[in-house]
């Protein structure tokens, strides 16, 4: 673990460096306060810092009370170091957000143990945020094919619209319904309609561009939403998707399975929302599947 040491004594800087190395730390060396502000700020910047009070260009608490304002998920632990040792000075220094204080001259066993709180601070709260954005991941996500669920790609389809209406540019969603997918399970069973739903989906996300967002809105039913070009380019990606889903069998562990997909497309032009949206969007898959399926229909 990377900790930045401040301290405008070479001397001190010096020895604190080699100590931390034998603790097994890697530390980063600043020499002024500006100078451990500049590494803070930094990509990958260290999460441990020792800061001197007293320093040139910026004290410690100075570079403390800035750091705090930069807003993160993952804020370091910050220990203060110095020969002032009154109550009040303990008081500012946690007040401009410091972790912890630590007097000079320091026992090196209770700074040891004290950098070892915060590496443990670090840790616990590097796997709180994982967590939490595993979290993050599973409530956006349908399970069985890793795609967005239903609340997700509704949460990204009323974005789009607002920026849509925003920016007064194109924005189109296509509801695709697997056709006849109730005869895949009939005949192969629930673990190949399984199986062919989540290759459904990946031939699906190949033929998207970058901005476009595929969710499953239903059992065998998926929303794409297509923001931002032209609505002939639209056009030609789900006549594109149709052709590449009739084309390309799916394997499975009863063999390479044929499907075709129904597709109802629906733009939006400045005034629907997005239960308009859906609704004209379903329309249009019906009377795709009216008209015989494996098909592009345009509300
Ligand atoms: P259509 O062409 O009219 O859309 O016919 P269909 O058979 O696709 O439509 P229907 O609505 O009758 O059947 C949809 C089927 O999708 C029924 C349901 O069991 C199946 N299904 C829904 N979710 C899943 C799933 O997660 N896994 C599997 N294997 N099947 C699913
Ligand atoms: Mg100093
Ligand atoms: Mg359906
Ligand atoms: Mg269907």
């Amino acid at each position: 673990m990377k900790v930045l040491i401040a301290e405008d004594d070479m001397t001190s800087r010096l020895l604190l460096g080699s100590i931390l190395k034998k603790w097994e730390f890697t530390p980063v060396l600043a020499c002024n306060g500006k100078e451990a502000w500049d590494v803070m700020q930094s990509e990958d910047a260290p999460r441990l810092v020792i800061l001197d009070w007293q320093m040139p260009e910026m004290s410690g608490i100075e570079v403390c009370k800035k750091i705090r304002k930069i807003e993160t998920s993952d804020p370091p632990y910050l220990i203060v170091l110095t020969s002032r040792d009154e109550k009040k000075d303990i008081v500012k220094a946690l007040d401009a957000g410091a972790n912890d204080f630590i007097s000079k001259p320091y026992d090196n066993e209770e700074l040891q143990a004290r950098i070892n709180v915060g590496k443990r601070m670090i840790e616990l709260q590097s796997a709180l945020g994982d967590a939490y954005k595993a979290l993050q991941h599973k409530a956006m996500h349908d399970p069985l094919t890793s795609i967005y669920n239903r609340r997700a790609v509704m949460e990204l389809l009323e974005k789009e619209i607002a920026r849509a209406k925003r920016e007064k540019t194109a924005l189109c969603v296509g509801m695709c319904d697997i056709d006849f997918f109730k005869k895949v399970n009939d005949t192969y069973g629930h673990p190949v309609g399984d199986e062919v739903l989540i290759t459904f989906t990946q031939f699906i996300i190949n033929q998207l561009r970058n901005n476009d967002y595929l969710g499953r809105y239903g059992g065998e039913e998926f929303l794409i939403v297509a923001p931002g070009a032209k609505a002939s380019n639209h056009a030609t990606m789900f006549e594109r998707i149709c052709k590449h889903i009739r084309e390309n069998k799916i394997p499975t562990e009863k063999g390479n399975l044929s499907i075709t997909v129904s597709i109802g497309v629906a733009p939006y032009t400045g005034v629907e929302n997005s239960d308009m949206l859906l609704a004209a969007a379903d329309t249009a898959m019906y009377d795709a599947k009216e008209a015989g399926r494996d098909r592009v229909v345009y509300a």
